[in-house]
């Protein structure tokens, strides 16, 4: 196994040179040419004045130049800090702050909103690698202050990357060469990836998901991943049915919107579909079981366990909506009070950059994370979640965990997505506030129209949930605050919830 990142290149660069790694444009890159292309690029970093502990920024869409950007940071000890794109201005400018970066990659060739991010921090176009053809490059940061390199290279730290934002601010995860190499062997493994594969690349690399599971679980096999700069529901229903992919892997939201657009059968060649990064309902999973013809395969994690906790075996597909059990090597222990669960394990994050107290309020000396995840155990040991610690909300002495809410809500034809958060009420106890995006006639936009769905939700609620758990409360909206990789953000929507009469 390797313990470096590059190590994922080099044996097979040097075995199968000719194999597809990497598709893009309509092209194969294999092995050896993705390998040349990761060691020109360490070579341009360092002559860039990229030295080891200094992090690297990479704004992009999924490309040949992230992965050469992501492969040759590592090559060079420094920490690759992959960003979304399509976050604002203040946020990028926040990630790029807050990370110290040394330089700033815009890959602009899929992206306009990097060739923005790019002018507005004066970036060149550089040459890069043959197969790539040029970047954009922000200018040196003199005041970048290299971290101290790890003496065991594969605790070194590989990648500085940030939270979805849900509960508050995006926090800043490190994670070694370690952690993330554990992850992709056991992504490849448990979904039996071979060489053949052929693996859908469409979940952003800038997230944990995309980059660990998804390229690197690929690359570990040997298999090739078609990189998607950009998802649109069209484009991956044409992908599916054209280009001979066998793995796909997704979120939730991406399987409903594409289900919307293939409105009936998805014809494909695929073999194991994924779900995963935040939850599902069964109403969703049977549409989406029933438009592919496949089980539906779940799993949990998060950035802090890069991301990976826990998976449902292929050969046993289930008919819940379980994540399923925790990877091999990953140790779980469920607070017995609480529910929360804990996590010890090789994928564990080194610490939050930057931000002593917050890693400490999770991370334990002794290595347990605490997830901040309630979740409950299954007759068979299968996990089910059930909320979010910072989402409980407690109510006349009880909890209710927004989750519960929501999934019923979620099952209603209309319902896109709801998002359910607390608020003090006016008898000083907590008050459950739902938000529901609609579908059809107008979007729920009609003032009356809305009141009317409003009140066939709160009817249909009545008969399903204990009176304290029942919304105070259900606001239609056209469509819900969300980040760059589409989760809804619950703290904008308890600023909302606040703000309503
Ligand atoms: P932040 O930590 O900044 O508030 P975030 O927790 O949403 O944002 P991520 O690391 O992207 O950032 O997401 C991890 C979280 O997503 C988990 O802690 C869990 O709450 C949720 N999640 C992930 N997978 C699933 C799943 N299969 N089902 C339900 N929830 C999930
Ligand atoms: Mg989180």
């Amino acid at each position: 196994l390797p313990e470096r990142l590059a190590g994922l290149l080099a044996e097979r660069a040097a075995r199968h040179p000719l194999a597809p790694a990497l598709r893009e444009h309509g092209r194969d890159i294999g092995y050896g040419a993705l390998w040349d292309a990761v060691r020109e690029t360490a070579g341009q970093l360092a002559a860039l004045g990229v030295r080891p502990g200094d992090r690297v920024l990479v704004v992009g869409e999924n490309s040949l130049a992230q992965a050469c950007l992501i492969f040759a940071a590592g090559l060079c000890d420094a920490w690759f800090v992959c960003v979304n794109p399509r976050l604002t201005a203040r946020e990028v400018d926040g990630i790029a702050s807050h990370s110290g970066a040394r330089r700033a990659f815009y890959l602009d060739g899929a992206s306009p909103e990097a060739a923005a991010h790019g002018a507005r921090h004066g970036a060149v176009h550089l040459p890069a690698p043959a197969p790539v053809g040029r970047w954009l490059a922000g200018p040196l940061n003199a005041d970048a202050r290299p971290e101290p390199v790890h003496a065991d290279g594969a605790r070194q730290c590989a990648a500085l990357l940030y939270t979805s934002g849900t509960t508050g601010q995006p926090k800043g995860v490190m994670l070694s060469h370690r952690s993330l190499l554990h992850v992709a062997a056991v992504s490849a493994t448990l979904r039996r990836l071979v060489p053949g594969d052929r693996a859908c690349g469409v979940l952003p690399v800038s997230h944990v998901y995309g980059l660990a599971s998804v390229l690197l679980g690929t690359l570990h096999a040997g298999a090739c991943l078609h990189l998607v700069p950009r998802f649109t529901p069209a484009g991956l229903l044409r992908m599916l049915r054209d280009d001979g992919i066998t793995i796909l892997q997704g979120v939730p939201a991406l399987y409903a919107r594409l289900l919307d657009a293939a409105a009936g059968p998805v014809v494909s060649t695929l073999r194991f579909i994924y779900a995963g990064g935040s939850p599902l309902t069964p109403a969703l999973k049977a549409r989406i079981e029933a438009a592919f013809g496949l089980p539906l395969h779940n799993g949990y994690g998060m950035t802090e366990t890069a991301p990976t906790i826990s998976q449902t075996p292929v050969d046993a597909p289930r008919a819940d909506t379980s994540v399923g059990f925790p990877i091999p090597g990953v140790a779980i222990r469920i607070d017995g009070t609480g529910g929360e669960l804990w996590v010890r394990g090789p994928n564990v994050m080194l610490g939050y950059y930057r931000d002593a107290a917050q890693t400490a309020a999770v991370l334990r000396p002794d290595g347990w994370l605490n997830t901040g995840d309630v979740v409950r155990r299954g007759a068979d040991g299968a996990l089910f979640i059930i909320g979010r610690t910072k989402e409980l909300i407690v109510r006349a002495g009880f909890n209710v965990y927004p989750l519960e809410v929501e999934t019923l809500l979620n099952a209603h034809p209309r319902v896109v997505q709801s998002a359910v958060v607390g608020r003090p009420g006016p008898d000083g106890d907590e008050e459950v506030i739902a938000f529901v995006e609609a579908r059809g006639e107008g979007g729920g936009s009609g003032a009356g129209d809305a009141a009317a769905l409003a009140g066939e939700l709160s009817a249909g609620l009545r008969g399903q949930l204990a009176p304290y758990k029942l919304p105070a409360r259900i606001v239609v909206v056209p469509a819900l605050p969300a980040g760059a990789t589409g989760k809804v953000l619950k703290a904008a929507l308890r600023d909302m919830a606040l703000a309503l009469a």
